[in-house]
């Protein structure tokens, strides 16, 4: 029940004379991905300013329709880029939902995948064993066996994306990468905890212990997974817990493999390419460059209208797919659109929730339109177009 309940106001209060900033122009609204799904104004920045403001002043009491509106978020980050008061929408958000999450005021949805991850280690529900399925032989006779590279995942990739984890092994297989993996033992990164308000300390701390019995003990951690990165490149370390390791995108790692010439490109793509920014990646971790100098090495490649920091959300971001998986669906669908309309025949991406929202959404597009995409992980555009060095 969420009817009646006030907030305690530790997490917001510092952000009180945020929520004061905000002059309610509805600039935010111009580019809200959720406000486009629902043209709900409920959904958009102001209208969250202006709630977190209630709730701090004990002006409002929480009830259904707040948590739904702090929710039905893709916690994309452009409405802060957009707004002209410089209002910091997004520190705003999250410091609502820790509020919201410490009484225990979440959607529905998000608490069961949130149980998911305290029952099983994975917010889908899977047994860990899920997590070796899709791991080609090679790979797992290196894992918890320790050396230079240790591969984080995640659960998306390693649980759902049967092609990414393949292509990931046999990419380092054939460059003579010295990697390790987890298996079974990896744990959750705990980002969806993150964003549902609660931090992701305790997954840290287990992802530590892992590590430290690794031997060798890596020196790189490559992950996927910009969630994942996130996590463990920010998250961690505002929350107290060091790996005392480098944390890369999987894409960096690959880009120099090519550059070192322990990969050679042995195929372009053809067709209009282009690149979708996501938002854990772009706006959340300003990498933007990197992915297009590696994708170059592939196709030349061709730009959304709205691309870097102005990239419009796939819709898989902030927990919304579990919040609300039709209006993620409506926005996937927007940008598979906007891709349309640049006579786009790849999307590829560097996430492994985008390549599946743009997946999923591409089937009802293709019947909607007839238009066909091929929506790829960069990590697949290495994998089918190089090979190791002779
Ligand atoms: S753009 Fe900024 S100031 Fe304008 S309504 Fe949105 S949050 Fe408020
Ligand atoms: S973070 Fe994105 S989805 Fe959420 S209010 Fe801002 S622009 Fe809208």
């Amino acid at each position: 029940m969420t009817e009646g309940k006030k907030i305690k106001g530790d997490r917001l209060k510092e952000f009180y004379d945020q929520t004061l900033l905000c002059t309610s122009c509805g600039y935010c609204k111009s580019v809200c991905p959720a406000f486009k799904g629902t043209l709900w104004d409920h959904n958009t920045a102001r209208s969250k300013m202006v709630l977190a403001y209630g709730l701090l002043e004990g002006e409002i009491e929480v009830d259904d329709s707040i948590v739904q509106s702090i929710f039905e978020c893709t916690t994309c980050g452009d409405c802060a880029r957009r707004c002209p008061s410089n209002v910091k929408t997004y520190e705003v958000l999250m410091a609502t939902r820790q509020e919201l999450a410490e009484i225990h005021c979440i959607p529905e949805n998000l608490g069961s995948a949130l149980k998911n991850v305290d029952a099983h280690g994975n917010p889908q529900g899977e047994p860990a064993s899920a997590r070796e399925e899709f791991i080609p032989d090679e790979a797992m006779a290196r894992i918890g066996k320790g050396g230079d590279v240790l591969v984080f995942l995640g659960c998306v990739t390693s649980i759902t994306d049967m092609k990414m984890t393949g292509a990931i092994f046999n990419i380092l297989e054939r460059a003579g990468v010295d990697y390790t993996l987890l298996g079974k033992k990896e744990p959750c990164c705990g980002f969806l905890n993150s964003l549902a308000g609660y931090d992701s300390e305790a997954f840290g701390k287990k992802l530590l212990e892992e590590i430290n019995n690794l031997n060798p003990r890596p020196k790189l951690i490559v992950t996927p997974c910009p969630g994942c990165f996130r996590t463990l490149h920010h998250h961690y370390p505002e929350e107290g817990v060091d790996l005392n390791i480098e944390v890369k995108h999987i894409l960096e790692f690959l880009d120099q493999l090519i550059d070192e010439g322990k990969l050679e490109v042995t195929k372009k793509l053809e067709g209009n390419v282009l690149y979708h920014d996501p938002c854990d990646l772009g706006r959340h971790a300003e990498i933007y460059e990197p992915p297009r100098k590696l994708l170059a090495h592939f196709a030349e490649v061709k730009e959304f209208k709205y691309n870097r920091d102005e990239s419009h959300c796939c819709g898989g971001g902030g927990g919304l797919q579990s919040t609300n998986y039709d209006i993620s669906t409506i926005m996937a669908m927007n940008r598979l659109a906007e891709a349309n309309e640049l006579e786009a025949d790849f999307i590829v991406s560097a996430c492994p929730a985008c390549k599946a929202m743009f997946s999923t959404a591409a089937v009802d597009f293709k019947k909607e339109t007839g238009k066909k995409f091929k929506v790829r992980d960069l990590v697949e555009i290495v994998h089918k177009n190089t090979k190791g060095k002779e």
